[in-house]
């Protein structure tokens, strides 16, 4: 802390993503990363181009790319909004959108990014419990609000909820914006997208990091209501006007385009999903069941924490949250099936499993 620093900065709590070690040979499950290399085509763009096109600036309004994520949604280009990751468009959602006098709904245990928001932006904010089982209840979801937020499947829980919950959430909240945050979303659940034509208020937010094995290129969308997405535009055009380099919306057009690749991709991710799960069982696992590229898993006789660090000693890397309520589970990605055998080679040796 300095002198220097602005007031509101010396109170502030930053997010924590999970590590990114330098170290090789270690099986990384700890960030919910895609195994598999992004689209072929994303390799071709790379290899082609020219740099001598970075003298240029990237178009600010990522036409080309908000194009094609129209086209594959079946939506208007106007009802698409481009970020850099969906951290990015969250940011801004949660200025643009979710700073208002009645107080924010979300789940108390959910992407904890949201809650680094609340307090940078001065939010006010009432948390929902999730269900005994871990479940977001929409129908808890009824009190007076400026806004709801949550992630469906939520992180790092897995679960989701069906598209008739946020329909009914939808009919009956009508005042305020409804954010669904998808960024697990084509791993098994149902999208909120095909709702966004009937819902002015619905704003559905999801990311190449994961299904799209983008990660480190950062770029994140959202679909809504033109005048959704309008309110984001402003306050982007007066933080960033180029959020997005060429590359990143170049790579992303190429990973939209190949839907047989992303299909196949997500397959393979769900079959060792539910290979994982089953092994996990065998070993006296309890599993929720999951929609996403993770599993959420806790143990009745070993601490999650201690296994973690087991785990960590033989070079495999988890993700282990403090919060309680969690504090005994751990989050597990689904890397490749040699990877989840080494994981499951490795836990099967535990002198407690
Ligand atoms: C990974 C993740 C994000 C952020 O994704 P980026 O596009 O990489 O910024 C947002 N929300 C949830 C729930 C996530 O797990």
């Amino acid at each position: 802390m300095s002198r220097f620093w602005s007031p509101a900065i010396q109170s502030l709590v930053p997010y924590t993503p999970g590590e990114q070690p330098k170290v090789d040979g270690l099986i990384k499950l700890n960030t919910n990363e895609n195994p598999y290399p992004p689209a072929p085509g994303v390799e071709a763009v790379l290899r082609n181009f020219s740099s001598e096109r970075l003298r240029l600036y990237p178009d600010p309004d990522c036409q080309a790319l908000k194009h094609a994520l129209a086209e594959d949604a079946g939506l208007a280009t106007n009802q698409v909004f481009v970020g850099n990751g969906s951290d990015e468009v969250l940011a801004l959602t949660f200025m643009a959108l979710l700073r208002q006098p009645k107080p924010l709904l979300l789940p108390e245990t959910s992407y904890s990014f949201y809650n680094v928001y609340i307090d940078l932006f001065g939010i006010n904010a009432q948390h929902i419990p999730l269900t005994a089982d871990f479940r977001i209840e929409l129908c808890d979801y009824c009190g007076e609000n400026g806004g709801i937020i949550f992630a469906n499947p939520n992180a790092p829980t897995s679960v989701s909820v069906d598209l008739d919950s946020i329909r009914a959430l939808l009919e009956r909240n009508t005042d305020s914006v409804v954010v669904v945050d998808e960024a697990y979303v084509d791993f098994g659940a149902e999208s909120a997208t095909q709702l966004i034509n009937q819902f002015p208020n619905l704003l559905v937010i999801q990311t190449f990091s994961k299904s799209r094995s983008l990660a480190g290129m950062r770029v994140g969308f959202a679909f809504g209501h033109p005048d959704l997405i309008e309110a984001l535009e402003r306050v982007k055009n007066s933080f960033n006007s180029y959020p997005l380099d060429m590359l990143a919306q170049l790579t992303a057009i190429a990973a939209v385009e190949d839907k047989e690749y992303f299909k196949a991709c997500v397959s393979r991710v769900i079959e060792t999903r539910n290979w994982t799960t089953e092994q996990l069982q065998r070993l006296g696992f309890d599993v929720l069941p999951s929609h996403t590229n993770f599993v959420f898993a806790s143990h009745a006789e070993v601490a999650a924490a201690d296994l973690m660090q087991y785990l960590r000693d033989n070079k495999i890397l988890v993700r282990h949250f403090t919060k309680p309520g969690i504090d005994n589970h751990l989050r597990i990605t689904i890397g490749t099936p040699e990877e989840m055998k080494a994981l499951i080679d490795c836990l099967q040796l535990h002198p407690e499993l």
